[in-house]
């Protein structure tokens, strides 16, 4: 066990509303953190940052810090790997073309997402998903199988994503996202810090976890997400061993969707282990304060 100690701040800053996959506005994140006793939050919507504005004026108002953020999907080793982005200028045109591009292929590949349950029998998944769906631009597998247990196809998302969705089963369709140097620089120009997003969850091999790791920072990567909603108490040591030896900024978030499809509520986290420098000292200029 690293010696896990308290921190001053209760920080959360990997969270989802409904610009992305989550089902809260930005006003009732605010909400549920500041009651939760979140002190610096960051809404961190799936490739997509429109929601910032709103969730700027409503930390602000409530009393809450606030640090700018974004969940950006990569394709790194045929993998889909998902880099954070804290403390960027959102207004940025690189982040904002890059993102627009990054999206672009959500809409093609939710209709063949669909074309591929049908196969096997499940007919109008497209125009169920959508249903679920607050930001047109953005339906994301998340739709899909919210859909699926609305329709009793499957009692819940776990069982979802085990039976549907994934590599090698129906609903699933291969998809290039950005490059990982494409994320890194997009959040480096507009002033922010990449961590790559709960580590512990992409399947790899020692090997391409550690080039992985050698990449982001050899494109500029200054963060991992050691204490998140993805990980188990182990893997809180493991990347806190990890973010050392790389020589990163930890970060902590609950990855919260919304009332009962997240495992950890907003703030709902063990702090992060004393030995590592958390991004939002980094980050210290750019937190927005109440
Ligand atoms: P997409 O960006 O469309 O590929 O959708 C990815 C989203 O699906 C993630 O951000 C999660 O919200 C959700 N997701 C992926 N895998 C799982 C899983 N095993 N259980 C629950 N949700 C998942
Ligand atoms: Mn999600
Ligand atoms: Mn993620
Ligand atoms: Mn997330």
């Amino acid at each position: 066990m690293q010696n896990i100690s308290h921190t001053p701040l209760n920080a959360d800053l990997h969270s989802h509303s409904i610009f992305s996959d989550g089902t809260l506005t930005p006003e009732q994140l605010a909400e549920r953190a500041k009651k939760n006793g979140v002190q610096v939050w960051a809404l961190t919507d799936h490739d997509e940052i429109s929601g910032q504005i709103r969730a700027i004026d409503a930390a602000l108002s409530k009393g809450l810090q606030y640090l700018t953020g974004v969940e950006i999907s990569v394709t790194f080793a045929q993998e889909t790997v998902h880099i954070v982005g804290l403390g960027f200028d959102h207004l940025n045109s690189d982040i904002l073309n890059g993102l627009e591009k990054t999206r672009s292929g959500r809409d093609l590949r939710a209709q063949e997402m669909s074309d591929s349950l049908a196969a096997v029998g499940i007919k109008g998944a497209y125009q169920g998903a959508l249903q679920y769906v607050g930001n047109p631009r953005l339906i994301s597998r998340t739709h899909f199988a919210r859909f699926l247990v609305e329709t009793k196809v499957c009692s819940d998302t776990h069982e979802v994503f085990r039976r549907f969705l994934t590599e090698g089963k129906p609903g699933y369709v291969p998809h290039r996202w950005a490059s990982l140097g494409e994320a890194v620089n997009w959040i480096n120009n507009a002033g922010g810090i990449a961590v790559i997003a709960h580590p512990g969850r992409y399947k790899f091999t020692a090997n391409e976890e550690f080039a992985l790791f050698s990449e982001f920072k050899t494109h500029g990567g200054q963060g991992v997400e050691v204490v998140t909603g993805s990980h188990t108490i182990n893997q809180y040591d493991k990347y806190a061993e990890l973010a050392l030896e790389f020589d990163l900024v930890a970060s902590r978030g609950s990855d919260f969707h919304g009332p009962g499809e997240s495992r950890l509520d907003l703030g709902d986290l063990p702090p992060l282990p004393k030995s590592l420098t958390p991004v939002w000292q980094a980050l210290e200029h750019k937190v927005m304060q109440p």
